[in-house]
Protein backbone atom coordinates (compact mmCIF):
# COMPACT_ATOMS: atom_id res chain seq x y z
CA UNK A 1 0.00 0.00 0.00
CA UNK A 2 1.43 3.58 -0.89
CA UNK A 3 1.90 6.04 1.72
CA UNK A 4 -0.48 9.49 1.37
CA UNK A 5 2.85 11.42 0.06
CA UNK A 6 2.77 8.81 -2.89
CA UNK A 7 -0.77 9.18 -3.40
CA UNK A 8 -0.79 12.91 -3.61
CA UNK A 9 2.41 12.48 -5.88
CA UNK A 10 0.81 10.17 -8.24
CA UNK A 11 -2.40 12.02 -8.70
CA UNK A 12 -0.25 15.65 -9.44
CA UNK A 13 2.02 13.97 -12.24
CA UNK A 14 -1.04 12.32 -13.60
CA UNK A 15 -2.37 15.92 -13.71
CA UNK A 16 -4.96 15.00 -11.69
CA UNK A 17 -8.08 17.30 -9.65
CA UNK A 18 -9.01 14.48 -6.94
CA UNK A 19 -8.01 11.44 -5.43
CA UNK A 20 -9.68 8.67 -6.63
CA UNK A 21 -11.99 6.49 -4.03
CA UNK A 22 -9.55 3.68 -2.97
CA UNK A 23 -6.44 6.36 -2.89
CA UNK A 24 -9.17 9.00 -0.80
CA UNK A 25 -9.92 6.11 1.74
CA UNK A 26 -6.40 4.95 1.66
CA UNK A 27 -5.43 8.66 2.99
CA UNK A 28 -8.31 8.03 5.45
CA UNK A 29 -6.96 4.88 7.17
CA UNK A 30 -3.48 6.17 7.06
CA UNK A 31 -4.54 9.51 9.00
CA UNK A 32 -6.70 7.16 11.37
CA UNK A 33 -10.36 7.43 10.13
CA UNK A 34 -12.23 4.39 9.53
CA UNK A 35 -13.23 3.00 6.22
CA UNK A 36 -14.96 0.33 4.50
CA UNK A 37 -12.87 -2.84 4.00
CA UNK A 38 -11.88 -2.32 -0.09
CA UNK A 39 -9.65 -3.69 -2.85
CA UNK A 40 -9.70 -2.37 -6.68
CA UNK A 41 -10.62 -5.45 -9.12
CA UNK A 42 -8.90 -5.16 -12.48
CA UNK A 43 -11.55 -8.11 -13.53
CA UNK A 44 -14.27 -9.87 -12.86
CA UNK A 45 -12.56 -12.75 -11.80
CA UNK A 46 -10.84 -10.76 -8.81
CA UNK A 47 -13.94 -8.85 -8.31
CA UNK A 48 -15.61 -12.33 -7.06
CA UNK A 49 -12.42 -13.95 -5.77
CA UNK A 50 -12.27 -9.90 -3.41
CA UNK A 51 -16.06 -10.08 -2.65
CA UNK A 52 -15.44 -13.70 -1.07
CA UNK A 53 -12.53 -12.17 0.76
CA UNK A 54 -14.21 -8.76 2.27
CA UNK A 55 -17.41 -11.33 2.57
CA UNK A 56 -20.95 -10.53 0.81
CA UNK A 57 -23.13 -8.26 0.60
CA UNK A 58 -20.82 -6.11 -1.11
CA UNK A 59 -20.74 -2.78 -3.20
CA UNK A 60 -19.19 -2.31 -6.87
CA UNK A 61 -18.39 0.79 -7.94
CA UNK A 62 -16.32 2.66 -11.35
CA UNK A 63 -12.93 3.59 -10.67
CA UNK A 64 -11.90 6.53 -13.06
CA UNK A 65 -10.09 9.71 -13.03
CA UNK A 66 -12.65 11.04 -15.26
CA UNK A 67 -15.70 10.19 -12.69
CA UNK A 68 -15.98 12.10 -9.93
CA UNK A 69 -19.80 11.39 -9.27
CA UNK A 70 -19.99 8.20 -9.91
CA UNK A 71 -23.60 6.75 -9.08
CA UNK A 72 -24.91 9.78 -11.66
CA UNK A 73 -23.17 7.37 -14.55
CA UNK A 74 -24.45 4.48 -13.06
CA UNK A 75 -21.08 3.70 -11.80
CA UNK A 76 -22.40 2.02 -7.81
CA UNK A 77 -24.28 -1.13 -7.48
CA UNK A 78 -24.70 -1.80 -3.50
CA UNK A 79 -25.95 -5.00 -1.90
CA UNK A 80 -24.79 -8.08 -3.78
CA UNK A 81 -25.25 -11.03 -2.48
CA UNK A 82 -23.64 -13.90 -4.64
CA UNK A 83 -20.72 -14.22 -7.29
CA UNK A 84 -23.41 -14.07 -9.47
CA UNK A 85 -24.60 -10.71 -8.56
CA UNK A 86 -20.64 -9.51 -8.84
CA UNK A 87 -20.25 -10.69 -12.46
CA UNK A 88 -22.99 -8.98 -13.92
CA UNK A 89 -22.73 -5.65 -11.90
CA UNK A 90 -19.43 -5.61 -12.79
CA UNK A 91 -20.24 -5.54 -16.73
CA UNK A 92 -23.20 -3.54 -15.97
CA UNK A 93 -20.81 -1.08 -14.31
CA UNK A 94 -18.32 -0.73 -17.06
CA UNK A 95 -21.11 -0.80 -20.04
CA UNK A 96 -22.95 2.01 -17.90
CA UNK A 97 -19.81 3.87 -17.94
CA UNK A 98 -18.53 3.77 -21.45
CA UNK A 99 -22.37 4.57 -22.69
CA UNK A 100 -21.76 7.98 -20.03
CA UNK A 101 -18.23 8.69 -21.49
CA UNK A 102 -17.25 6.44 -24.24
CA UNK A 103 -13.75 7.10 -23.64
CA UNK A 104 -13.52 6.90 -19.62
CA UNK A 105 -10.05 5.77 -18.44
CA UNK A 106 -10.87 2.73 -16.12
CA UNK A 107 -8.81 1.89 -13.63
CA UNK A 108 -10.66 -0.99 -12.02
CA UNK A 109 -13.70 -1.80 -10.00
CA UNK A 110 -13.49 -1.30 -6.50
CA UNK A 111 -15.29 -3.91 -4.49
CA UNK A 112 -16.04 -3.13 -1.27
CA UNK A 113 -18.02 -4.11 1.68
CA UNK A 114 -21.50 -3.19 2.38
CA UNK A 115 -21.81 -0.86 5.48
CA UNK A 116 -25.22 -1.81 7.21
CA UNK A 117 -27.68 1.01 7.32
CA UNK A 118 -27.15 3.43 10.60
CA UNK A 119 -27.10 6.90 11.64
CA UNK A 120 -25.35 9.24 8.71
CA UNK A 121 -23.01 11.65 9.83
CA UNK A 122 -21.40 14.11 7.28
CA UNK A 123 -17.81 15.36 7.72
CA UNK A 124 -15.87 17.83 5.45
CA UNK A 125 -13.13 20.07 4.91
CA UNK A 126 -12.81 23.27 2.70
CA UNK A 127 -10.33 25.71 2.35
CA UNK A 128 -10.55 29.54 3.03
CA UNK A 129 -8.71 32.11 1.17
CA UNK A 130 -8.52 34.08 4.32
CA UNK A 131 -8.77 31.66 7.18
CA UNK A 132 -7.24 28.44 5.43
CA UNK A 133 -8.03 24.96 6.28
CA UNK A 134 -11.73 24.66 7.81
CA UNK A 135 -13.87 21.46 9.29
CA UNK A 136 -17.43 20.69 8.89
CA UNK A 137 -19.69 18.35 10.83
CA UNK A 138 -23.35 17.63 10.30
CA UNK A 139 -25.93 14.83 9.76
CA UNK A 140 -26.54 12.73 6.51
CA UNK A 141 -29.42 13.40 4.09
CA UNK A 142 -31.89 16.06 4.63
CA UNK A 143 -30.23 17.66 7.56
CA UNK A 144 -27.34 18.68 5.28
CA UNK A 145 -29.44 18.66 2.02
CA UNK A 146 -32.37 20.45 3.02
CA UNK A 147 -32.18 22.36 6.68
CA UNK A 148 -28.06 23.23 6.18
CA UNK A 149 -27.79 21.74 9.63
CA UNK A 150 -23.88 22.26 9.75
CA UNK A 151 -21.08 23.81 11.49
CA UNK A 152 -17.51 24.66 10.82
CA UNK A 153 -14.75 24.90 12.86
CA UNK A 154 -11.16 26.77 11.70
CA UNK A 155 -8.51 24.13 11.74
CA UNK A 156 -6.52 22.69 13.60
CA UNK A 157 -9.58 22.06 16.10
CA UNK A 158 -9.56 20.96 19.94
CA UNK A 159 -10.73 18.06 21.16
CA UNK A 160 -13.66 20.35 22.88
CA UNK A 161 -13.92 22.33 19.96
CA UNK A 162 -15.02 18.50 18.15
CA UNK A 163 -17.67 18.00 21.02
CA UNK A 164 -19.16 21.26 20.63
CA UNK A 165 -19.29 20.87 17.15
CA UNK A 166 -21.33 17.67 17.56
CA UNK A 167 -23.81 18.92 20.26
CA UNK A 168 -24.45 21.97 18.52
CA UNK A 169 -26.27 20.61 15.09
CA UNK A 170 -30.00 20.94 15.85
CA UNK A 171 -30.10 17.33 14.57
CA UNK A 172 -27.79 16.30 17.92
CA UNK A 173 -30.55 14.80 19.65
CA UNK A 174 -30.52 11.62 17.42
CA UNK A 175 -27.24 10.88 17.80
CA UNK A 176 -27.66 11.00 21.72
CA UNK A 177 -30.43 8.21 21.39
CA UNK A 178 -33.88 8.52 21.83
CA UNK A 179 -36.73 6.20 22.80
CA UNK A 180 -35.59 2.72 21.18
CA UNK A 181 -33.07 4.61 19.03
CA UNK A 182 -29.81 3.39 20.50
CA UNK A 183 -27.28 6.07 21.13
CA UNK A 184 -24.22 6.80 18.53
CA UNK A 185 -20.59 6.44 19.04
CA UNK A 186 -19.88 10.47 19.75
CA UNK A 187 -16.18 9.57 20.41
CA UNK A 188 -15.60 7.67 17.55
CA UNK A 189 -16.77 11.05 15.75
CA UNK A 190 -14.86 12.93 18.08
CA UNK A 191 -11.67 10.82 16.50
CA UNK A 192 -12.36 11.56 12.87
CA UNK A 193 -13.04 15.16 13.04
CA UNK A 194 -9.50 15.54 15.00
CA UNK A 195 -7.98 13.67 12.61
CA UNK A 196 -9.41 15.35 9.42
CA UNK A 197 -8.39 18.20 10.97
CA UNK A 198 -4.90 17.06 11.34
CA UNK A 199 -4.88 15.51 7.72
CA UNK A 200 -6.23 18.83 6.23
CA UNK A 201 -3.33 20.98 8.44
CA UNK A 202 -0.94 18.44 6.98
CA UNK A 203 -1.79 18.67 3.30
CA UNK A 204 -2.51 21.85 2.20
CA UNK A 205 -3.06 20.27 -1.27
CA UNK A 206 -6.09 19.23 -0.28
CA UNK A 207 -9.05 21.83 -1.72
CA UNK A 208 -12.06 19.86 -0.10
CA UNK A 209 -12.39 16.87 1.46
CA UNK A 210 -15.83 15.06 1.82
CA UNK A 211 -16.54 11.95 3.71
CA UNK A 212 -20.10 11.97 2.93
CA UNK A 213 -21.66 9.42 4.19
CA UNK A 214 -19.98 8.26 7.48
CA UNK A 215 -22.46 5.22 9.33
CA UNK A 216 -22.21 5.78 12.82
CA UNK A 217 -22.96 2.71 15.10
CA UNK A 218 -23.24 1.91 18.85
CA UNK A 219 -19.64 0.80 18.92
CA UNK A 220 -17.57 2.55 16.05
CA UNK A 221 -18.17 4.16 12.60
CA UNK A 222 -17.29 3.55 8.75
CA UNK A 223 -16.61 5.64 5.98
CA UNK A 224 -18.64 4.66 3.11
CA UNK A 225 -17.54 7.04 0.34
CA UNK A 226 -14.50 9.99 0.57
CA UNK A 227 -13.78 12.89 -1.96
CA UNK A 228 -10.53 14.50 -2.11
CA UNK A 229 -10.57 17.36 -3.73
CA UNK A 230 -6.85 18.51 -4.90
CA UNK A 231 -5.88 22.87 -5.75
P1 LIG B 1 -20.98 8.93 -5.48
O1 LIG B 1 -19.67 9.10 -6.19
O2 LIG B 1 -22.13 8.95 -6.44
O3 LIG B 1 -21.15 9.91 -4.36
P2 LIG B 1 -21.00 6.82 -3.43
O4 LIG B 1 -19.76 6.06 -3.23
O5 LIG B 1 -21.32 7.87 -2.42
O6 LIG B 1 -20.97 7.44 -4.92
O7 LIG B 1 -22.21 5.80 -3.52
C1 LIG B 1 -23.54 6.27 -3.66
C2 LIG B 1 -24.40 5.83 -2.47
O8 LIG B 1 -24.41 4.40 -2.38
C3 LIG B 1 -23.87 6.29 -1.11
O9 LIG B 1 -24.28 7.60 -0.80
C4 LIG B 1 -24.49 5.25 -0.18
O10 LIG B 1 -25.86 5.55 0.07
C5 LIG B 1 -24.43 3.98 -1.02
N1 LIG B 1 -23.18 3.25 -0.73
C6 LIG B 1 -21.99 3.39 -1.37
N2 LIG B 1 -21.05 2.59 -0.83
C7 LIG B 1 -21.64 1.92 0.18
C8 LIG B 1 -21.18 0.95 1.14
N3 LIG B 1 -19.93 0.49 1.13
N4 LIG B 1 -22.07 0.50 2.06
C9 LIG B 1 -23.34 0.95 2.06
N5 LIG B 1 -23.84 1.87 1.20
C10 LIG B 1 -23.01 2.35 0.27
MG1 LIG C 1 -21.04 9.88 -2.32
Amino acid sequence: MSTVYEIFDKAKKEKRKFLLEPEAKTVCLKCGIPVTKFKVAKNEAEAVKFAEQIAYPVVLKIVSPDIIHKSDVGGVVVDLRTAKDVRNSYHQILKNVKRHKADAKIVGVLVQEMAPPSTEVIVGAIKDPQFGPAVMFGLGGIFVEVLKDVTFRVAPITVDEAREMITEVKAYPLLKGYRNQRPADIEAIVKILLNTSRLVMKHQEIKELDLNPIMVYEKGAKTVDARIILE
